[in-house]
């Protein structure tokens, strides 16, 4: 306006210094003109090179890209969604959306929406999306608001993305899921159901369980393992205090009630707590055949033993234990008593009848025997009469005398060949030699006696060296042998008191290649007087005995190629010391047969 009014006023005058000022006022304009007009061109270009550049990363990216208005119509979309949808784009607000999304997800997906919209916040929907093949893929939609300045909402940008893979793969894990979830419901159904008939049968059954834990022992089993043992057995017995420990930490953990009435227990608790060593009299024995058991991983072992239980009450049992896992086993028993006691009459009633055949055959045999020295006895009382008229003639009838002497002598070798024949008669038999290990012998004769080892309350041990040669001769008889001589201690120590019993056997080497086994008792010892009479035939000093035994004993070693002496030991009892060849000594092999 300023200018305006200066232009009427001064042209007459001042015309040419208006135009001075006009000009180049002018021109400045025109040139910031032109300029801005360069400006908004670069900037309108470079503005289409971000539009281009948007659309292009907008195509490029794999998932949809939606704008909506305030409203929430959706007023740009990508050409994403019609290559995956097959809906034309032109009209994005027109596009009706809800009839792309499966019908089981629109409710959700509304509400959602509804939901963003009213709180204008941020959102989140998993739902499916009708593609073009007209299959449905899982999708997940997100969006957020923009807001001016001041608040105002002015639009919803948001993406589209293809999860169907991911939810594909996550109902597949949770199916897996409850697959797996479902086994392990049925397996611990199962497991429940048979642990509860396990209980049933243990608590209830008239068999008796008892269920042990090696759990401690089998670590240390374990590491022998690792340590390179494999021979279990001789490990313990170079190692005892390992043994001991071992079967010190193995504990009861439960017994049922059919245990605890045959061992005589109100309880099963106050069974249970007792050590296992102390409940059978070959505990120690079965606990170190249940670790060789673990040890070697062996399910199963059996074998009898007698059941201690309360009041020092015996029972004798078959027994098997069962490894029913790493670190339990599981006991049961079979109560032989009954058994036992018919096995006993029986026993008895052979041994009766043995006797009595004995009986009757050394009754026939001194019955013939009376009658066959009767004959030379009656002609030695005869001669010895005679002899003596002679010697009491005057002078002497010395040749008489002599002729009497003679027969004397003849009549004496008549007897002695009589009693041997007799003492042969006896202990008739054939022998066969051959070589045997004497110690395995010990050892199952110790087996074998293992039950009157227990009647009379009495321990056996046997000493034997490792590198012991094979011994030759009769297997049966040396059997027979130790036989008596064992059972003759046995009978020895009824006299003293049941913890003083203890029977051992020696083996060692003797003279001449012999190999020397002693068998010793810690009874009351023989008697100074009965020590030459031993072995004569039918010397007996007990009321129902024989006599002959030792007699047997004799014949059966010597006939072997050795010797058999009695003795008392210097603390007390007898000892019994017999020979027998060695295999390897260059000795004849005796006598293989005699009649
Ligand atoms: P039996 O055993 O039938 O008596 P034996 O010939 O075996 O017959 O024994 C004869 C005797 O020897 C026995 O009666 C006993 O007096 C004595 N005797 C045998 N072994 C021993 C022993 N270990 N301790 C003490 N005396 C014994």
């Amino acid at each position: 306006m300023d200018i305006g009014d200066a232009d009427d006023t001064d042209i007459p005058r001042g015309g040419v210094r208006v135009l001075t000022v006009l000009v180049p006022v002018t021109i400045t304009v025109s040139v910031a003109l032109l300029i801005s007009q360069w400006r908004l061109r670069v900037a309108t270009r470079a503005l289409a090179a971000g539009r281009q550049e948007l659309e292009h990363l907008l195509l490029s990216v794999p998932k949809i890209i939606w704008r909506a208005g305030p409203d929430g119509v959706p007023d740009l979309v990508n050409k994403r969604f019609a290559t995956l949808t097959g809906v034309d784009l032109v009209a994005p607000g027109a596009v009706e959306f809800q009839h792309l999304v499966h019908p089981d997800d629109i409710n959700a997906v509304g509400r959602s929406w509804a939901k963003a919209k009213a709180s204008r916040r941020p959102f989140q929907i998993t739902f499916r999306l009708r593609h073009a093949d007209g299959g449905y893929r899982w999708m997940s939609a997100t969006g957020r608001p923009a807001f001016s300045t001041s608040g105002d909402l002015l639009r919803w940008y948001g993406g589209i993305s293809d999860i169907d893979a991911e939810v594909g793969a996550l109902a597949t894990v949770q199916r897996l899921n409850a697959t797996l979830e479902q086994r392990v419901e049925e397996r611990t159904h199962d497991l429940t159901l048979s642990e509860a008939r396990y209980r049933r049968l243990f608590e209830v059954s008239n068999v008796s369980f008892c269920e042990q834990d090696i759990g401690d022992a089998k670590i240390w089993l374990d590491e022998l393992k690792r340590d390179g043992v494999t021979d279990f057995r001789a490990y313990v017995t170079a190692h005892p205090e390992f043994l001991d420990r071992c079967v010190t930490a193995i504990k009861t953990v439960e017994v049922n009630e059919a245990l605890a009435r045959l061992l005589g227990y109100q309880n099963c608790g106050e069974l249970a707590a007792k050590p296992p060593r102390e409940n059978a009299e070959t505990a120690v024995k079965v606990l170190t055949d249940q670790l060789e058991a673990a040890f070697h991983g062996w399910t199963n072992i059996e074998g009898t033993t007698v059941l201690i239980g309360k009041d020092d009450r015996r029972i004798p049992v078959l027994y098997t234990v069962r490894l029913v896992s790493d670190t339990r086993q599981v006991s049961s028993h079979i109560d032989l008593t009954e058994r036992e006691r018919i096995e006993a009459l029986r026993t008895a009633a052979q041994a009766e009848l043995a006797r009595s055949n004995r009986i009757a055959t050394v009754g026939a045999l001194s019955t013939s025997l009376a009658h066959e020295l009767n004959q030379p006895i009656a002609a030695i009382m005869t001669d010895a009469g005679t002899g003596v008229r002679w010697l009491e003639a005057d002078p002497p009838n010395t040749d008489g005398l002599r002729r009497v002497l003679r027969r004397l002598e003849v009549n004496g070798k008549r007897l002695a060949d009589i009693v041997q024949r007799t003492r042969d008669q006896l202990v008739k038999g054939t022998r066969t030699a051959s070589a045997f290990d004497l110690g395995q012998l010990i050892a199952e004769t110790k087996d074998l006696l293992e039950r009157d080892l227990t009647m009379r309350q009495s321990a056996m041990t046997v000493a034997c060296p490792h590198d012991l040669p094979q011994v030759i001769g009769d297997r049966v008889e040396v059997r027979q042998v130790l036989v008596n001589l064992l059972m003759n201690g046995l009978d020895a120590m009824a006299a003293v008191p049941a913890s003083q019993r203890q029977l051992s056997v020696a083996v060692g080497h003797g003279v001449n290649g012999m190999i020397r086994v002693a068998v010793a008792d810690t009874g009351p010892g023989i008697a100074e007087e009965d020590m030459a009479k031993l072995f004569q035939p039918f010397f007996t000093t007990k009321p129902g005995g024989m006599g002959i035994g030792l007699q047997i004993c004799r014949t059966a070693v010597e006939a072997m190629g050795g010797t058999l002496k009695a003795g008392n030991n210097l603390g007390g009892g007898a000892v019994f010391t017999f020979t027998v060849p060695a295999v390897d000594i260059p000795h004849p092999v005796p006598s293989v047969a005699i009649a």
